[in-house]
């Protein structure tokens, strides 16, 4: 028994000194962490996307106004009305609800270059992604950033925070108090992490005070690409899926998404747990 007990301990310290002391992304995990295997596909495990996305609906909140989004749908022609069809008119902003941002939203540079969501990087906004609880006593700090211990393969990461526990999203009135990346977060990311994609669950991934500072710092590379308004009220802490499909919108500097996530390893694969293999 004690002998079994000690060649079994052996054998973890094998197969741990085996794994990557640093990870180039999920994908290049797949080999050596076989357990990171996606689960097979079969009708069991079709049930397995969350909508992250929020509605588009009148009392969606609006960034710095009172009254919400408004009308986003208007009914232009209607059967009920005597036309052949119904026929609706959709009419919002580009950053309205769940979307993305272009480096065009912040730099006229990148405005005149035609840098703008039509040309996104699609493969950064499909791929697997983080999500992670962001302590609840904080804004997202540099000190904050680095205590999550995002694993060094990470190129997506939403940030589940404050902001949802408060459910500021399903509240019509813009609240500046929302959780958000100061200036030395964002730059921590930037400079600490290989993350092309930051979502966040309220409608800028920057707090209030540092709105434009923290944008400037995640856009002015051109590879970073903010998600905001995401819906994180049904989502663990784990490793997913993530697909965000932006309108191809010409000259736009935003664009509403439609985003999902589909369970790759739930429950199984803590951050902490991602954090020791990388
Ligand atoms: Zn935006």
């Amino acid at each position: 028994m004690g002998m079994n007990v000690y060649v079994f301990f052996v054998f973890c310290i094998c197969v741990t000194s085996a794994l990557p002391t640093s990870c180039g992304s999920f994908e290049d995990l797949q080999p050596t962490c076989s357990f990171l295997a996606p689960p097979a596909r079969s009708s069991s495990t079709r049930g397995t996307i969350i909508d992250i996305s929020h509605t588009y609906r009148e009392d969606l909140p609006s960034f710095e106004e009172d009254d919400g989004v408004g009308v986003v749908i208007q009914l232009v022609a209607s059967i009920a009305n005597g036309s052949r069809a119904n026929q609706s008119f959709l009419k919002m902003g580009v950053h309205t609800g769940t979307h993305v941002d272009a480096p065009s939203h912040i730099f006229q540079e990148y405005f005149d270059s035609g840098d703008h969501v039509d040309t996104l990087d699609l493969y950064a906004l499909n791929g697997f992604a983080l999500v992670v609880d962001v302590p609840r006593d904080t804004n997202l700090t540099a000190e904050a950033m680095q205590a999550l211990n995002i694993p060094n393969g990470v190129e997506r990461v939403l940030f589940r925070t404050l902001n949802t526990d408060r459910r500021l999203m399903w509240k019509k009135q813009f609240d500046s108090s929302y959780v958000g990346l100061t200036t030395d977060g964002a730059e921590w990311l930037r400079d600490n992490t290989k993350i092309k994609l930051v979502g966040i669950d309220y409608l800028s991934v920057a707090s209030y005070d540092y709105l434009i500072e923290a944008h400037v710092v995640l856009l002015q590379n051109k590879d970073i690409i903010l998600v905001e308004g995401l819906n994180l009220d049904n989502v663990a802490v784990g490793l997913y899926e993530l697909h965000c499909l932006p309108l191809k919108l010409l000259k736009s500097d935003g664009s509403p998404i439609r985003s999902i996530t589909a369970v790759y390893v739930k429950d199984v694969l803590s951050c902490n747990l991602v954090a020791t293999l990388c």
